[in-house]
């Protein structure tokens, strides 16, 4: 196993057959002892524009920022491309020529925003946007999360919090519908859903049972 110690206190980013996931290297439980970290977004999009085009809008902000771009490289983001639809398709367009830049990086951006953006809140714990983020983002969807993200008291950005007793070298996962209750919706639902949204196709230990 490949591990990256991000410097942070009680987790770690482990690779494994190139999936990346965050696992606790000491305990967590609701109350007290909730919060695993906080942190702001390094590319955002705000709450009030449509949320077909927030995807578009993190693309954009990240090929007009060469430090972002660079950042989002190295981060490899997971990223399944799939077949545009005919929207997307003429965006994609629309921002290759904008940019000079190929098909393939436009797709790889878009589909890597897809799969990991999450939320975050402003210091009034309001819904501000959308965005990625250095650890978080490696944070794995589960149907049956043991842990979720939340609003920091005071500050701009998103914490992640458990909301189960999470065990050393356990995976912290949250549901990245929360707060919807997927617990209750099913598989096949929850799998279209997730396939919807981020584009991707669940593999929980929930998902897997039901496979
Ligand atoms: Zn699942």
């Amino acid at each position: 196993m490949n591990k990256r110690n991000r410097n942070l206190p009680g987790i770690v980013v482990t690779v494994e057959e190139g999936q990346r996931r965050l696992v606790a290297t000491r305990a967590f439980a609701p109350g007290a002892n909730a919060l695993i970290i906080t942190e702001a977004p390094i590319v955002s999009a705000p709450a009030n524009i449509a949320p077909a085009y927030q995807a578009w809008s993190m693309v954009r902000g990240m090929l007009a920022d060469a430090r972002k771009l660079k950042w989002a490289r190295k981060a490899d983001f997971a990223a399944t491309p799939q077949p545009w639809d005919t929207e997307d398709q003429a965006f994609a367009q629309e921002i290759e020529s904008e940019y000079g830049v190929a098909t393939q990086t436009v797709q790889l951006l878009y589909f890597a925003v897809s799969a990991n953006h999450i939320a975050f809140w402003d210091e009034k714990g309001r819904l501000a946007g959308t965005g990625l983020f250095n650890t978080l983002c490696f944070t794995n969807h589960s149907c049956a999360p043991n842990a979720d993200v939340t609003p920091i008291a005071g500050r701009r950005g998103t914490a992640l919090r458990a909301i189960k007793a999470i065990a050393p070298g356990e995976e912290i996962t949250w549901n990245y519908f929360s707060p919807t209750d997927f617990s209750r919706a099913a598989f096949t639902d929850r799998q279209r859903l997730i396939q919807d949204v981020f584009r991707f196709r669940c593999r929980c230990l929930t998902c897997q049972r039901r496979e």
